[in-house]
């Protein structure tokens, strides 16, 4: 009895320990696996940075990243308490990770890996993935620009986080993202939200789309070879709109948000009819030249 007992143990022991040893392994491998991972994932060498709820994902100067850091929480900060009449944007507990590349192939690579995105990427230079909260962005070099890229990106973020049910029209979200894009941080940290985007004007110039169509204008439409002109002509609208209608652009964004589709019969109900209103823009516009 007692060598039938040592023997199942000698037994156990056995077919345990390779499992024990195993385990053991992977435990100690934990970090450098989880640290493999993120490389795999990021695509570089990165390392990871936490500035105020934003988390980047870089191989760059990690001063950048500070950097970076603070502006956008100045300008989050600023955005979230002064347009509550405007945007009514809700303060933020879910934190957003932030990659940043450098060359648009590393972009492209990136989206493959983490998204089921299958269209045309190459006219577009970051992407906000509502599943992640997760921003990749193809930095150029320019600070000037690369922060403007930011404000783009997380403009889109912060929206999503804020009205999860909305169905923001694209004119209505990439209007929004490329107006506050042009947001500037002084030197002392002051914050000027929003601002016009003159290389959008010329676009304008030469191709400005009629009202009611472009108001059911789909995301591809923002992806393709010709998506300048729809960028151009979401700005400028979201643009004149906020200077000129703002208390009306305030319901308009609500029904958005509501969570139903709605289109062209919103717009005219809410701003008037669509061939007056189209020509207010129009002389907004002439008026920016
Ligand atoms: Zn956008």
């Amino acid at each position: 009895m007692k060598r039938d007992k040592r023997r199942t143990f000698a037994a156990t022991t056995v077919l345990i320990a390779p499992f024990v040893i195993l385990l053991a392994a992977l435990a100690a491998a934990g970090p450098s696996l989880r640290e493999w991972g993120q490389k795999r994932q990021h695509g570089g060498e990165p390392q990871s940075i936490d500035i105020n709820l934003y988390t980047f994902w870089t191989d760059r100067d990690l001063g950048d990243c500070a950097i970076f850091g603070f502006k956008l929480d100045r300008f989050e900060r600023e955005l979230v308490t002064r347009t509550k009449d405007l945007f009514g944007l809700s303060v933020r507990s879910v934190p957003i990770r932030i990659h940043l590349y450098h060359n648009h192939d590393e972009l492209e690579r990136f989206l493959k890996r983490t998204t089921s995105w299958k269209g045309d990427f190459t006219h577009n230079g970051g992407y906000y993935n509502p599943a992640g909260s997760e921003i990749a962005i193809e930095m150029t070099g320019d600070e000037r620009e690369d922060i403007s890229g930011l404000f783009h990106e997380v403009t889109h973020a912060l929206f999503n986080l804020s009205a999860e049910r909305a169905r923001w029209s694209p004119w209505v979200a990439e209007g929004v993202a490329t107006w506050l894009a042009r947001s500037e941080i002084g030197p002392e940290g002051a914050v000027r939200l929003g601002g016009i985007d003159h290389r959008f004007l010329a676009i304008n110039r030469e191709g400005p789309l009629p009202l009611r169509e472009f108001l059911e204008a789909d995301h591809s439409q923002f992806t393709t070879a010709q998506n300048r002109y729809y960028y151009a002509q979401a700005h400028l609208l979201f643009a004149f709109l906020v200077e000129r209608h703002r208390d009306r652009l305030a319901a308009y964004l609500k029904s958005e948000m509501s969570g139903v589709k709605v289109g062209p019969a919103t717009f005219e109900s809410t701003f008037g009819p669509i061939p007056d209103i189209e020509k207010e823009f129009a002389d907004f516009v002439k008026s920016l030249n």
